[in-house]
């Protein structure tokens, strides 16, 4: 993969039609060509920018089956604290992608907790997600890759994986608990 510094993608908001269409899948011919790989760089850059810790290529109104997943453990809007960050037990994950990925649930148990969207600006709400999952997915050179995750990174591969499916947190979340992100900051986070 590239690394020079590549341009903004435009993150597309709820209601635009890319974000509730299902998105097909990438053939490996299609995950080595120029336009997917500068794709990848791209999605990378705007997930940094924006900044989140997942992105789907729907949200930048493409409709292939492909995320991009990095989280540095730290969150400006919520100003998570370390025991904060164990509670939800996030933890850094490094940089990488997942084509064509298929997810399981490992443990059922779900746990609740406030998500946000790049999709759905201003806005977050509590959403149930499974405690642990198992996904199985090529990487950015077509090899396979499977991955057991739990806790914060669990949840994030739910939402980002939904996203591929036409599906968005509004979809799953307590309604009564949606908040503005201001209003978040302002009544909730500490
Ligand atoms: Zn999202």
């Amino acid at each position: 993969m590239c690394n020079e510094i590549n341009t903004l993608l435009k993150i597309v908001q709820a209601g635009d039609p890319t974000l509730r269409k299902p998105a097909r899948k990438l053939t490996k011919e299609e995950i080595l060509s120029p336009a997917i790989q500068s794709l990848i760089g791209g999605m990378r850059d705007t997930m940094r920018d924006a900044p989140g810790v997942g992105l789907a290529a729907p949200q930048v109104g493409v409709g292939v089956r492909l995320i991009v997943v990095e989280d540095r453990a730290f969150s400006s809007v919520e100003s998570l604290s370390a025991k904060d960050l164990s509670a939800r037990e996030r933890k850094p994950i490094e940089f990488h992608v997942l084509i064509n990925p298929t997810i399981s649930i490992d443990d059922p148990m779900t746990t609740e907790y406030f998500e946000s969207c790049l999709s759905v600006s201003g806005f977050m709400a509590v959403v149930p997600r499974a405690q642990s999952v198992q996904v199985n997915a090529l990487d950015e050179t077509g090899s396979p890759v499977s991955i057991s995750a739990s806790g914060w990174y669990a949840r994030i591969l739910q939402h980002e994986i939904d996203h591929l499916d036409g599906v968005l947190y509004v979809d799953r979340m307590n309604t009564s608990s949606l908040t503005t992100t201001d209003n978040y900051k302002r009544y909730i986070g500490k």
